[in-house]
């Protein structure tokens, strides 16, 4: 089951295409496929729309866990599922959504946005041909173990999170290496 489940997001999946004129579906050297603008690309140009299934929020609760596990067991980030409202959320995890192989960066050239009770993804500065496109998944810190992040920049935090939480995660990742650094010195003293 996980080995399939690796193999999918590296295939193309029946029916699946990137309906967007501004970017197209490649391999990515950070993780799996990506997205790539197939021309240059003004700041703030709505690229594509994360489209999906409209779930409820019981309903998104339980597609959540079920992709967490699923996750778990491949070792991949793959929670698809975007908050739309208080109400409603979006389940990207279907082949006609291009824009779920979007790769999470910390220094993002685009941005999601809820535009006219829809998804967008939308850039966030100018963007040259054959750039990987990429957005700030925004995880909170609950799992963050399970999600490295490879995204190379120079100010990447290690971790796929939410510009919002990078504060506490510094923290928790400063406590946590402080307490390597005891066991250690403990270890070489016996
Ligand atoms: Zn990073």
């Amino acid at each position: 089951m996980s080995k399939k489940t690796k193999i999918e997001r590296n295939a193309i999946l029946p029916g699946e295409k990137c309906d967007s004129e501004w970017c197209d579906i490649r391999r990515s050297p950070i993780h799996g496929r990506g997205l790539y603008a197939s021309k240059d690309i003004i700041s703030e140009t709505y690229i594509i729309e994360y489209v999906g299934d409209k779930i409820d929020k019981t309903e998104s609760n339980e597609r959540g866990w079920a992709q967490m596990d699923r996750a778990k067991e491949t070792g991949e980030a793959a929670v698809y599922i975007f908050t739309l409202d208080d109400d409603w959320d979006i389940d990207g995890s279907v082949a006609i959504n291009a824009a779920r192989l979007i790769n999470h960066a910390c220094a993002p050239n685009c941005e999601a946005y809820i535009v006219d009770g829809g998804i967008w993804i939308c850039a966030i500065r100018d963007i040259k041909e054959d750039e990987e496109l990429f957005f700030n998944y925004g995880f909170d810190l609950e799992c963050y173990e399970e999600h490295p992040c490879r995204c190379g920049a120079k100010k990447c935090v290690g971790y796929i999170a939410g510009e919002d939480f990078w504060d506490d995660l510094k923290k928790k990742l400063q406590k946590k290496a402080a307490k390597k650094k005891k066991k250690a010195s403990k270890a070489t003293k016996k």
